[in-house]
């Protein structure tokens, strides 16, 4: 106890109190950055493992800091959803989805969509920001196809009204929804017949081990059983490998998105991978 008494003075007040400072300094250059439109939105392909092709994108978030150059989403996304600079992000990431999804549809594939993330904190709020979404994708004369909204599985242990409206405000849209990160949380498989759920992501770290006769690809095999079983698809994350894509597809996985593919890219590179899948 004596210890733990000297501790907190000489070490961890201090570094509270750095920590406080380094965080309020973050939301700052994080708003400006926001406002002279400094952070960009990468892509990364989610590849149709049946026929090899790249069938949609998850839009992510980048920043680039002037001095300390690129930082984490893991590090700045928490604090602009403390900060309530989410919304912001959320919104220029969807519009910015908006932009390049037309124009993908327009120019290699019909059915393309772009998958946007949602924190829980922005997605308990308020309902109206969904229907200027929704405006927005008609102004661009998309259908609501075009987006795929991720959700988190924690959101869906809250069956509350709000949730639940917001699942069928988008599905009566015609936007679908992703589970991320499943297996992760709570991962109570009731919901999923409760909620009107078009997809589920298995993570990464079920994917990371994947060997024949581990446990990981029974676990991922059962997942996926299942998900068919309940109509919905199943997209692998974190795919490396050509013997982890290998052992997804011969357990009849639909989707996988990892490095093995690509990384996340600048709109204009991800679209030289659609130019030459198209001339192929
Ligand atoms: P996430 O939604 O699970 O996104 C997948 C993350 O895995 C991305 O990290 C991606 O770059 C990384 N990844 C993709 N393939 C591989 C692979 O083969 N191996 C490994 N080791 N990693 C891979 P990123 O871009 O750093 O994003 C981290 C997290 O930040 C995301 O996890 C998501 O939770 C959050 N995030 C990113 N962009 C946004 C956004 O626009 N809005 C919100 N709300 N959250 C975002
Ligand atoms: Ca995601
Ligand atoms: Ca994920
Ligand atoms: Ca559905």
């Amino acid at each position: 106890a004596k210890d733990q008494g000297r501790n907190r003075f000489s070490y961890f007040t201090p570094s509270l109190q750095t920590a406080a400072l380094a965080r309020l300094r973050m939301t700052n250059d994080l708003r400006v950055a926001i406002a002279e439109q400094h952070l960009q939105v990468y892509f990364q392909p989610i590849v149709d493992l049946h026929t090899g092709r790249i069938q949609k994108a998850e839009a992510l978030v980048r920043w680039r800091h002037a001095q300390l150059g690129f930082i984490s989403p893991m590090e700045f996304i928490p604090i602009a959803e403390t900060s309530g600079l989410i919304l912001a992000i959320g919104d220029l990431v969807f519009r910015e989805s908006v932009k390049w999804v037309k124009q993908w549809r327009q120019d290699y594939h019909p059915d393309f969509q772009v998958s946007v993330n949602q924190s829980p904190m922005e997605f308990q709020g308020d309902q109206e920001r969904y229907v200027n979404w929704i405006q927005y994708l008609a102004d661009q004369n998309l259908p609501g196809q075009a987006i795929i909204v991720e959700i988190t599985e924690g959101l869906l242990l809250d069956a509350s009204h709000k949730i639940t409206s917001k699942l069928l405000q988008f599905r009566d849209a015609g936007i679908q929804v992703a589970l991320d990160d499943f297996g992760t949380g709570y991962s109570s498989l009731s919901y999923l017949k409760k909620f009107d759920i078009d997809y589920l992501k298995i993570d990464q770290s079920f994917i990371r081990n994947l060997a024949p006769d581990s446990s990981d690809i029974a676990l991922s095999e059962a997942i996926i059983m299942m998900a068919h079983k309940l109509g919905l698809k199943v997209v692998a994350e974190g795919v490396e490998t050509t013997q982890q894509s290998q052992l997804l597809e011969q357990a009849a996985c639909d989707f996988a998105q990892g490095y093995l593919f690509a990384k996340p890219l600048p709109p204009e590179e991800f679209e030289l991978l659609l130019q030459q899948q198209k001339a192929s």
